[in-house]
């Protein structure tokens, strides 16, 4: 994390009225991040602060996907340090994120009822497509209807802490919009990037999204420069064209919420209008025992309230 993270957040609130920041992190330095929180906060015009903890799957898993160890311990350490914050702002809201892989949805499924039991100010988890370049290259996507099976399950089991959740109504559009973009291989929702979205790099780089190459860079010259070249027209046409595709939720939103008939139409296919029932206990994916106890003896965690079932586990 940038050291000026706080100062370039305020000010954008100040500058350019920025009032909801949604940043994501792997939590892994607790100090840092909360410090750069509470700075943040300071902001009284600054209405909702979103820390999105990236998350790949149970602690063993998620340590060694990210060749970090201790990383999903010192994520749950941030998580805590970032609780005491929210009990005396209640701008700061805790969410986190998966990101699916053909390698974790299993993980994912039982993580997502770790959290949901230990995490209990977490609002939201999130759950996002793998895209773009990776490390990896053997790593893909997961089976499609593995990953919607995967999504329903969070959306039953975090219904109750979704109601009244700020953005919790688009996300179903963006789950549908992502699933339907994957499975026709195309812009289902016809994408605004460029228009009504742009991405600014930390090194001054702007480009219309996170997949096209940068069209300049801020240090040599003004931002509308870019924005109005021809380089910016042309590929505005082609995305115009469907020339692309991708499930980022970023362009995905807006390209969703300020189109009205896209809206329509993808409210129609979400069919938002159904409440989600609730997950029933034996439906849910926990963790064994024996992680159970590795987890409290990693974290000294006393009182994770979990029943784990002793047959049948999943
Ligand atoms: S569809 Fe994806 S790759 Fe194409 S412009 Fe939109 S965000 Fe970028």
């Amino acid at each position: 994390m940038r050291n000026e993270f706080a100062e370039i957040t305020r000010q954008f609130v100040r500058q350019n009225g920025v009032r909801q920041v949604y940043v994501p992190t792997n939590g892994y330095f607790t100090e840092r991040i909360v410090a750069a929180i509470e700075n943040a906060l300071e902001e009284p015009e600054l209405d909702l602060f979103v820390v999105e903890l990236s998350l790949d799957g149970m602690p063993h898993f998620h340590d060694q996907f990210r060749a970090t160890k201790n990383a999903f311990k010192k994520a749950m350490e941030t998580y805590d340090a970032l609780v005491e914050i929210q009990e005396h702002d209640q701008r700061l809201r805790i969410h986190a994120i998966s990101t699916a892989t053909d390698r974790n949805m299993d993980e994912i499924q039982r993580l997502t009822t770790y959290l949901y039991d230990r995490c209990s100010k977490m609002d939201h988890h999130n759950l996002a497509i793998i895209r773009g370049d990776r490390k990896d290259p053997t790593l893909h996507g997961p089976h499609l209807k593995q990953y919607e099976e995967l999504y329903q399950n969070i959306r039953r089991l975090w219904a109750p802490r979704e109601e009244g959740r700020y953005g919790g109504i688009v996300e179903p559009l963006l789950q549908w919009t992502k699933i339907q973009t994957i499975r026709n291989e195309t812009q289902v929702v016809p994408c605004r990037a460029g228009v009504l979205a742009v991405v600014v790099y930390a090194n001054g780089d702007v480009s219309v999204c996170e997949n096209h190459k940068p069209l300049g860079n801020l240090r040599y010259k003004s931002f509308w420069e870019i924005w109005d070249s021809d380089e910016a027209r042309k590929l505005r046409e082609l995305i115009v064209r469907k020339d692309c595709w991708c499930t980022s939720e970023t362009f995905m939103w807006p390209s969703i919420v300020y189109q009205p008939v896209q809206l329509g139409r993808v409210m129609l296919g979400a069919k938002v209008w159904q409440t989600p029932l609730p997950l029933d206990e034996s439906e849910k994916l926990r963790v064994s025992e024996e992680e159970l106890a590795q987890l409290e003896q990693e974290s000294g965690d006393p009182g994770i309230n979990v029943q784990v079932p002793l047959d049948g586990e999943k």
